[in-house]
């Protein structure tokens, strides 16, 4: 049984950052990547947003900086997944990877938040296919091609825009006919000459018979039914928290979000929770950032003293 002082589930900005604090205290963390090392800034291409990078800088860049910032001062990476947790008897907890059984002192659980789907049919049997959530790392085969993305939001509209360097034509479909989407991004997406908004319609089914050929959609407004040829469909409305292998035993809200106190610490003291596992509001990788440091440096001063007030 390998024993651990720190274990960091997930290796996103959240992880490496709760990595990043805890090393720096000499507790030698060591983080478990998850099924993708980085998280979804790693298949995110362009970030603009990021503090201290004015001309922006690319997801997989921004997480191979932070994964080498961590291990600089002795976080170490294990590419792995847990598929088990047992908090049920106290320290030291027990986690099971696909290829170790541990024993950890504290935990920090940055396992994020995965993308939404919309429960058609189609969408499933063709990912893959034709179908996708990740524009950086499907687009390229969609060269000169006609795709269509669902959803109205910052994701929906970024994902668009990349995916007009390839693409002949990207049409976003959205329920409603005005954006959730932030302004700057709204103004880049319309101003872009191979995008075409579809306002108020969604989709009913996705069709192809081992690739996407066509899509079934509704006006919701005038109920009116079209078919639309389309070679790809790109899928941004929302996410959920990675949070199933902690039910029942982690506090959770209603849509499976960890509850944490503002020491970031779960319902069970020891285990401490950063990112979008916690947080379905901010979604920013400066906050996931921000939570992480605090549950690094809170890790720290658990283990330091467990009984005291650290209110
Ligand atoms: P989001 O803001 O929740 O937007 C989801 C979009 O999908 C909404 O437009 C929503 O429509 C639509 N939608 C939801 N369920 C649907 C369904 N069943 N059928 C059809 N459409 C559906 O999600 P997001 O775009 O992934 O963004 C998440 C967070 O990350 C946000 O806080 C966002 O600001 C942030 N983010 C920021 C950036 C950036 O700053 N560059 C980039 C990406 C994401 P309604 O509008 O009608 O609800």
């Amino acid at each position: 049984m390998q024993k651990e002082r720190v274990v960091v589930i997930g290796s996103g900005p959240a992880g490496l950052t709760a990595a990043l604090y805890a090393a720096r205290a000499n507790l030698e963390p060591l983080v478990i990547s998850g099924n993708q090392l980085g998280g979804q800034i790693s298949i995110t291409w362009e970030v603009e947003n990021y503090p201290g990078f004015p001309d922006g800088t690319t997801g997989p860049e921004l997480v191979e900086k932070m994964q080498k910032h961590a291990e600089h001062f002795g976080a170490r990476v294990m590419i792995d997944e847990v598929t088990e947790v047992d908090f049920s008897h106290g320290r030291p907890f027990h986690l099971k990877t696909h290829g170790e059984e541990l024993e950890a002192e504290t935990v920090v659980i940055a396992s994020g938040a995965s993308p939404r789907r919309l429960g058609i049919p189609g969408e499933d049997e063709l990912i893959g296919k034709g179908v996708s959530f990740c524009a950086t790392c499907d687009g390229f085969f969609f060269r000169d091609k006609d795709v269509i993305v669902v959803g109205g939001g910052d994701s929906a509209l970024e994902e668009g825009i990349f995916l007009t360097r390839f693409a002949n034509r990207v049409d976003i479909l959205h329920r409603r006919d005005e954006l959730r989407a932030g302004e700057r991004l709204q103004t880049r997406a319309k101003e872009n000459e191979k995008i075409n908004f579809v306002w108020n319609t969604v989709l009913e089914e996705i069709e192809g018979n081992g690739k996407v050929t066509s899509v079934s959609t509704r006006n919701v407004k005038t109920g009116e039914n079209a078919q639309r040829d389309v070679d790809g469909v790109f899928i941004f409305i929302g996410h959920f928290p990675n949070s199933d292998l902690y039910k029942g035993q982690l506090d959770m809200d209603e849509r499976g979000y960890v509850k944490v106190d503002s020491n970031m610490m779960t319902s069970i003291p020891g285990i401490f929770a950063a990112g979008e596992i916690m947080d379905s509001h901010y979604r920013q990788i400066a906050t996931s950032v921000g939570q992480g440091c605090a549950a690094g440096m809170m890790v720290e001063r658990w283990i330091e003293d467990p009984d005291a007030d650290h209110g």
